[in-house]
């Protein structure tokens, strides 16, 4: 019961090592070989579970094999408010730290608009968003888009939706393209959550934390 055992690459594990993670949490456990393996992947899961590293250190492992020469946002997160994108930003900048030339942006309300338009345009590749700003961007820019998008990331969706989200969730889910990989997150599973798995998910695995 380890993070090698995972099949995690070298880089990973060792920020694993660094972050002082001895072995996986058991959302880890289930969640990450279930990534790892391009299913899409539906979680009961709170903060303090370890979500964030569940879903973070496969889609990294899978940013390890990305074309080099061709820049494309490759991982969009999409997380209800300014402070987890900041932890979630924050997170994927320590587990991270041995890979080469990931570049992960955050695009939040409160910060300057120009700022993260200008990051967005180097098509970075992963942005860790709350879905309003992100949809700004969008809209706004003809150089911004989800078209390469090989990861999608619903985190908090009980919260994502209890705050009015749902509009926007359902506009990007359609910006991305059909063949994607999709992982959800939620402390609960209502009825508008099994109505979003259905909308953005193809024959999702459960797993619980
Ligand atoms: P999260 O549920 O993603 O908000 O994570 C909660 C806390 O658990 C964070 O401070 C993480 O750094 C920490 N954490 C995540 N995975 C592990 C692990 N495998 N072992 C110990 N701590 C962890």
């Amino acid at each position: 019961n380890s993070f090698l055992e995972l099949h995690l690459s070298r880089p990973l594990v060792r920020a694993c090592e660094a972050l002082g993670y001895s072995k996986p949490t058991p959302i880890q456990a289930s969640c990450i070989p279930l990534a790892l393996a391009g299913r899409d992947i539906c979680g009961s899961a709170i903060t303090g579970s370890g979500k964030t590293a569940a879903f973070a250190l496969p889609t990294l492992e899978r940013l390890l094999y990305r074309p080099k020469n061709r820049p494309a946002i490759r991982v969009l997160i999409l997380t209800p408010t300014r402070e987890l994108a900041v932890q979630i930003h924050s997170m994927i900048g320590k587990l991270s730290q041995f890979m080469s030339d990931i570049r992960c942006c955050l695009v939040v309300g409160g910060l300057s608009t120009k700022v993260q338009e200008a990051a967005l345009r180097t098509l970075p590749d992963i942005v860790v968003a709350t879905p309003g700003r992100m949809i700004d961007h969008l809209r706004n820019s003809m150089s911004v888009h989800l078209d390469e998008l090989a990861v999608l990331i619903l985190d908090e969706a009980d919260r994502l939706l209890e705050l009015g989200f749902s509009a926007e969730i359902h506009e990007l889910v359609k910006m991305c393209p059909k063949r994607r990989q999709t992982m959800l997150f939620s402390a609960t599973m209502t009825e508008k959550i099994q109505e979003l798995i259905k909308f953005s998910m193809n024959k999702p695995s459960s797993i619980e934390a």
